[in-house]
């Protein structure tokens, strides 16, 4: 299967052939041929899949399609939107907006929180086809009636799920009351929980369904291993790794913030240029942040989760977890980083005694084993004992789940924000998909700052 069989328009094969694209990922086999025929589309496809591809490019050729059109102000009108949960995430889409529709007279615009409203007013002014936006600040502007949405004809909502885990479903709701009701809808989320359903059946009109790789499988491309380390000598064995196995673009994960900005303050002490994005930096550090790392000017990127959300860089080589997650699933996200798209990756996990339970979480959700490769100078102590983990109000471990300062938790893996449902399923463990429980709703006040 080749992109020229997909009933792809010339100007867009010659896009896709410029970025190097031989044959395109299973997503983009079946949603490209299901979008350029106008239907609705309800989509499984985690980010790496190709997944921005499969819905930008028949986009952008069912737009070249038909003539612009004009809204009252005499503007060109919004004719496709885009949602992203993340304005990491947003402009990335639109980055691809733009490349796949390089040799396409369509303009696009992203548009997110965080920055002044004035440039986004001045150039929705100008007009725009297609709009990449986070739902927060499109709703701002729709208050402020500086926005037309009344005639967009295909509108999608990518990463619903996390939009959904990020606490955004009034947001949606209200975005959809918004447009109008008669478009292409196109729904993609790694994951279907109940929430999820009951949005694509609101949604959706007699889509076409489509999964690829499904949730919590790991991808063969990539190598994992765990390096056992003491709880002391993390930071030590990463700078280890770093300068001996001499690694550039390497993501890091840590669990909370105040870590990642410490990690990032030893590596740079130790002649490795790093630096930290999460939800304390400025919009404007994150862009440059992910911007010098992309360009491999900067050596270490280290992330917490929720920052890390929709960042893709091509072939990132090495993904390392300095702190294992204590949500599993996030391992499976964390490790998507890397091996994508075909591409050979590192996935490497510094895990000391204490993390022993949410290895074990892991590995059950996994469903294998990961390979565990002491380095020779960093055995772990012989005789650590397990310590229990403190997240923000929560702390983690052996004996169970403890709120610091008052109230007692569930079982060991409990660890809810404040206000969060229980998760729903056995195991107790805490859950972002089904029922709203785990991180959902956490969003926009998370209990444990990440
Ligand atoms: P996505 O899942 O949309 O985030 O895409 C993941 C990565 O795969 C992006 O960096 C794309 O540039 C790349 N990609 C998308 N389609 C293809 C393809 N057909 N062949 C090779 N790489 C691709």
């Amino acid at each position: 299967m080749h992109f020229t069989d997909l009933g792809l328009a010339e100007p867009l094969l010659r896009a896709v052939r410029e970025q190097g694209y031989d044959i395109p990922t299973p997503i983009q086999v079946q949603a490209i041929p299901a979008v350029l025929k106008g239907g609705d589309l309800l989509a499984g496809a985690q980010t790496g899949t190709g997944k921005t591809a499969g819905f930008v490019l028949p986009m952008l050729q069912r737009l070249m399609a038909q003539p612009q059109k004009k809204d009252a102000r005499g503007r060109v009108a919004i004719r496709a939107l885009i949602l992203t949960p993340t304005r990491e995430l947003a402009a990335q889409v639109e980055e691809s907006v733009r490349t796949y529709g390089k040799h396409v007279p369509l303009t696009s615009m992203v548009m997110f929180g965080g920055v002044g409203m004035q440039p986004q007013i001045d150039r929705l002014r100008k007009g725009v086809d297609i709009l990449v936006a986070t739902p927060g600040r499109l709703l701002d502007h729709h208050g402020q009636r500086t926005l037309d949405l009344s005639h967009v004809e295909i509108f999608v909502l990518d990463e619903a799920d996390r939009m959904l885990d990020m606490g955004f479903v009034h947001d949606i709701k209200k975005v959809l009351a918004i447009v109008p009701a008669k478009k292409q809808s196109l729904l993609f989320s790694a994951t279907f929980s109940d929430e999820i359903k009951a949005l694509a059946d609101k949604l959706l009109n007699q889509p076409a369904l489509i999964e690829v790789a499904r949730r919590n499988q790991t991808a063969d491309t990539i190598a994992q291993k765990v390096h056992p380390v003491g709880r002391e000598r993390k930071k030590e064995l990463l700078a280890h790794l770093i300068k001996s196995g001499d690694w550039h673009q390497v993501l890091v994960f840590t669990r909370m913030k105040h870590g990642a900005n410490r990690l990032t303050d030893y590596l740079n002490d130790n002649g490795i240029t790093a630096m930290a994005i999460h939800g304390n930096k400025s919009q404007t550090a994150r862009t440059k942040a992910l911007a010098d790392f992309k360009r491999g000017e900067l050596q270490v990127l280290v992330a917490t989760d929720i920052a890390a959300r929709g960042i893709d860089i091509d072939q990132l080589p090495h993904v390392v977890n300095f702190e294992l997650p204590n949500v599993p699933e996030d391992y499976v996200h964390r490790i998507g980083r890397t091996g994508r798209a075909g591409a050979q990756g590192e996935a490497i996990s510094l895990a000391c005694v204490d993390e022993d339970i949410f290895l074990r979480d892991i590995e059950r959700l996994i469903k294998r084993s990961i390979p565990r490769e002491v380095v020779p100078g960093f055995e772990p102590p012989a005789g650590e004992k397990a310590e229990p983990i403190v997240l923000g109000r929560m702390t983690i471990g052996i004996g169970g789940t403890q709120r610091n300062g008052g109230g007692g938790g569930g079982d060991r893996r409990g660890a809810r924000p404040a206000g969060a449902r229980p998760g729903n399923g056995g195991g107790g463990a805490p859950r972002r998909d089904g029922g709203g429980g785990g991180r959902a709703g956490a969003g926009r006040a998370p209990a444990y700052k990440r």
